[in-house]
């Protein structure tokens, strides 16, 4: 006899959809009929890392959305939002409603910084600044833009690193025209920053910038971007990296291009520092006054080494933007070091290497904050040809009708959201841009429960 495979997607962000996308569209193993998806999601919203992630002023990017809202139109997934697992939803009970459990939780905290000073009034992870001025709803209102604070660091030189000296440098009208939330823009007229410096510890050749992104910087009339000299060095190791991936060397002749660049006169400037390692956040008063760097040289394997040079700068605001860092699932193993979940392929591994039946990730919870968005569905497929064979194993739920599930988070009073719900929201995020003037693209609902009641109503 034939029958319907059940499976939860835990993270609604472009991982779980690609997953249920994917899980949806398989060929199926012999004894399975058809697959039901259900994705479960902590924010009221679908989307995860486009709604909250994705900078305000990369519309390109949030374009993707268009994409996943096609996987969405399919009957046979379903969405529920606003539902933290492991408060209101542990692994035990979603047991006894599918056959297996997706986890694409991804990564949303900041990776720690262990040196001195990095807890001083003033000193961020830039996973904070990016959901605040997404407007996350968990998150304050109000951003510590102090009134004096003219020049501020940002240590990392991937992309994140980029998005938070972007918005830094930018001013709140030229922001005004993307779906920031209305505190967002408040809270940005009071951002005084004329100095961003990013700093990377290695060279030119081993940074982790985009060309596209990093090309996008200069875009802004009222933004300079000055490329420092000192540190901008390309040894034999550097040589080669640039020699084995064509996209390496399109970011060094773009930082090329900005060295070469005279500066226009804009009245902010986005700074990037070579070799130059954070060693120190600089406080008086318990707030940040300066950043202490060490200098550093290439050792020729794309590595450096210290020269035990210092260099202070003075600087009122430090953003580290070194890395994402994954929540710790409830009841799931969970490797410190790396931020993930211990898996091969996507099967969840206890810590004694034996597999945790019909547990799964994919996305960064499974291999970690890095890659693009696109990146995920590779990941997804490889996961989702390993649950379906699994199936033989897979233990049968007890209660498998969709409804089920639904009687049961209305049972437990979770205050959950839907597709339809999410419609709703999102026609009326829309129609608040729209009221000013068509000017604003979208003006985001910040506050949890004006969103779930917005989309329950
Ligand atoms: P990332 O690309 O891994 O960059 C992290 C940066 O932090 C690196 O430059 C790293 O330097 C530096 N770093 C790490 N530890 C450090 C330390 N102790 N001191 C100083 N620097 C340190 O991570 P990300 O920027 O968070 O981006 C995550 C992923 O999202 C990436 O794949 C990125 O491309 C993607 N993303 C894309 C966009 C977009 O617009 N397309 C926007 C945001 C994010 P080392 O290399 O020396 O370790």
């Amino acid at each position: 006899m034939s029958r319907n495979l059940r499976v939860a997607v835990v993270g609604a962000g472009p991982a779980g959809v690609y997953a249920a996308d994917i899980l949806t569209k398989s060929e199926l193993p012999e004894g399975v009929s058809g697959v039901t998806v259900d994705l479960i999601e902590r924010d009221p919203t679908p989307f995860g890392l486009i709604r909250y992630g994705v900078a305000p002023d990369h519309p390109r990017i949030k374009e993707i959305v268009k994409a996943l809202k096609r996987v969405m139109a399919n009957d046979d997934i379903r969405f529920f939002g606003n539902i933290a697992f492991g408060d209101d939803l542990k692994l035990d009970e979603l047991r006894q409603f599918y056959d297996a459990v997706v986890f694409a939780t991804g990564a949303r905290r900041d990776r720690d910084l262990d040196i001195p000073g990095i807890d001083l009034d003033g000193s961020h992870g830039a996973a904070d600044f990016v959901n605040w001025y997404d407007g996350h709803p968990d998150v304050d209102r109000d951003w510590d833009f102090q009134p004096h604070a003219e020049s501020v660091a940002v240590l990392g030189v991937g992309n994140v690193g980029l998005d938070v000296s972007r918005i830094l440098a930018k001013t709140a009208e030229e922001l005004l025209v993307t779906e920031i939330p209305d505190n967002v823009y408040e809270g940005l007229k009071k951002n005084v920053t004329k100095d961003v410096h990013v700093f990377a510890r290695r060279g030119p050749a081993q940074v982790k910038f985009t060309p596209m992104e990093l090309r996008e910087l200069s875009h802004s009339p009222t933004i300079d971007v000055i490329v420092h000299p000192e540190g901008f060095e390309l040894d034999e190791g550097s040589l080669e990296a640039l020699r084995a991936a064509k996209s390496q060397k399109l970011v060094v002749d773009v930082l090329q291009n900005y060295l070469a660049k005279e500066p226009t006169g804009a009245p902010h400037r986005i700074h990037i520092h070579f070799c130059q390692s954070p060693v120190e956040v600089l406080g008086e008063d318990g707030r940040v006054v300066g950043l202490r760097t060490e200098v550093t040289e290439l050792d020729g394997t794309g590595n450096v080494r210290g020269t035990g040079e210092h260099i202070d700068w003075p600087v009122q605001a430090v953003y580290r933007a070194i890395g994402y860092y994954s929540d710790n699932l409830a009841g799931l193993p969970f490797d410190l070091a790396t931020g993930t979940v211990p898996n091969d392929g996507g099967r969840v591994i206890e810590i004694d290497g034996s597999p945790l039946p019909g547990a799964y990730v994919t996305g960064w919870i499974k291999r970690g904050p890095v890659g693009l968005i696109g990146h995920t569905k590779s990941d997804a497929a490889q996961t989702v040809e390993l649950l379906l064979s699994d199936v033989p194993n897979l233990q049968a739920p007890d209660s498998a009708e969709p409804e089920a599930f639904d009687a049961h988070l209305d049972s437990r009073g979770v205050q959950y959201t839907t597709w339809d719900g999410w419609e709703k929201l999102d026609a009326h995020e829309l129609s608040l841009g729209e009221a000013h003037d068509h000017e604003r693209e979208r003006v985001k609902v910040v506050a949890r429960d004006e969103m779930v009641r917005i989309s329950r109503s």
